[in-house]
């Protein structure tokens, strides 16, 4: 069972993930998340590894499930997020293991090795939650760690994800040895984003020491910032107010929502935006014959020549009936 823990307090863990705990003969992980848990592992055999003996946990883990012990491989958050689950699986095929087969009542082959992985929470989702809400449009997660990844390659996805305006959670953003890779970080991304943007940093989220600190994003690499921090950089739209950052939904595009909540002049309930694929595809046939250039129309929109070129080849068919997608917000916002 590949279980992740979430962030580090046992009311934050879920309830499969402490039953697979308790089941477990053996239990194997990263000395201070053993900690984490301790109240639950009473009496099991305990095996502690340190930070830098992953593949040694996953093969660990692999030589006890074949002497038929249930083995529990705790990682904290989620452990498919730049977690064991990732690695334990690559030993597995490496080893020749295969899922076991299973019966005609899906029961498995009591001699194969069955794999679990158990969902938790992640860093993003925890620390999200202690700042408000920041990650309420699209995000990303970023590892600046270059311990197992080229940094151009980490560099790349920080200068896309920044050009296309994400909310970026930076894992591992900074250790002892690794202090340089924050300031780039940020230094790629004010090369995208205004310098006031919003950035909240969450050491240690629901534990002891937790430390919630705003900053922006000028400012951020000189922020006390540790291994046990997550950075969360707002997008274009992120506001922090009353001490919580609350990336706006979008909701503000389409209603009134100062007034009386109906929708905006041109906009329909239920209904993509104007600006949203079809109207947008409208207008931009409409520019296009009033002599707009592909290339001011690529410029325009920020999108590449070739498909703004094969779009305007492509007109969409006309608009279907379906029922209302956002219906649910309606409920909210019909006073
Ligand atoms: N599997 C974990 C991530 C492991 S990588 C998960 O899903 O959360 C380790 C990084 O996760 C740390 O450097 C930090 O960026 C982040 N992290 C893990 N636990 C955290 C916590 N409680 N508070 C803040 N950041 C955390």
């Amino acid at each position: 069972m590949l279980v992740g823990i979430g962030p580090g307090s046992t009311e934050h863990m879920t309830v499969r993930a402490r039953a697979a705990i308790a089941e477990a003969d053996t239990i194997i992980g990263y000395v201070t998340y053993i900690k984490l848990v301790a109240d639950l592992i009473e009496g099991k055999e305990i095996v502690r590894k340190s930070m830098t003996e992953e593949l040694d946990r996953a093969i660990e883990a692999l030589d006890r499930a074949r002497a038929g012990k249930k083995v529990a491989l705790i990682s904290s958050g989620d452990a498919g997020v730049y977690g064991m689950a990732g690695p334990t699986f690559e030993v597995l095929f490496q080893a020749g293991w295969t899922p076991p087969a299973r019966d005609e009542n899906g029961q498995p082959d009591p001699d194969g090795i069955e794999v679990e992985v158990v969902p938790g929470a992640s860093a993003l989702n925890s620390c999200a939650a202690r700042v408000g809400a920041p990650l309420t449009h699209d995000f990303c997660a970023i590892s600046l760690s270059d311990l197992l990844t080229p940094w151009p390659t980490i560099a790349r996805r920080l200068d896309a994800a920044a050009a296309a305006d994400f909310v970026v959670a930076l894992y591992n953003p900074k250790s002892g040895r690794r202090t340089r890779q924050i300031v780039e970080a940020q230094r790629l991304f004010l090369r995208h984003r205004r310098p006031d943007t919003p950035v909240a940093i969450v050491k240690s989220a629901y534990r002891r020491r937790e430390k919630i600190t705003f900053t922006t994003l000028d400012a951020m690499s000189e922020a006390d910032i540790g291994m046990l921090s997550t950075v969360l950089i707002g997008n274009s739209n992120t506001v922090v107010q009353y001490g919580l950052m609350v990336t706006p939904r979008g909701y503000a595009n389409k209603y009134d929502l100062q007034g009386d909540g109906a929708a905006r002049a041109g906009e329909r309930r239920g209904r993509s935006l104007s600006t949203g694929l079809e109207g947008w595809l409208e207008n931009l046939q409409i520019d296009h014959a009033a002599g707009d250039s592909l290339e001011n129309l690529a410029q325009r929109h920020r999108l590449p020549l070739d498909y703004i070129r094969e779009t305007l080849l492509n007109p969409l068919a006309a608009a279907s009936d379906e029922p209302s997608e956002d219906s649910s917000a309606s409920v909210v916002l019909d006073k």
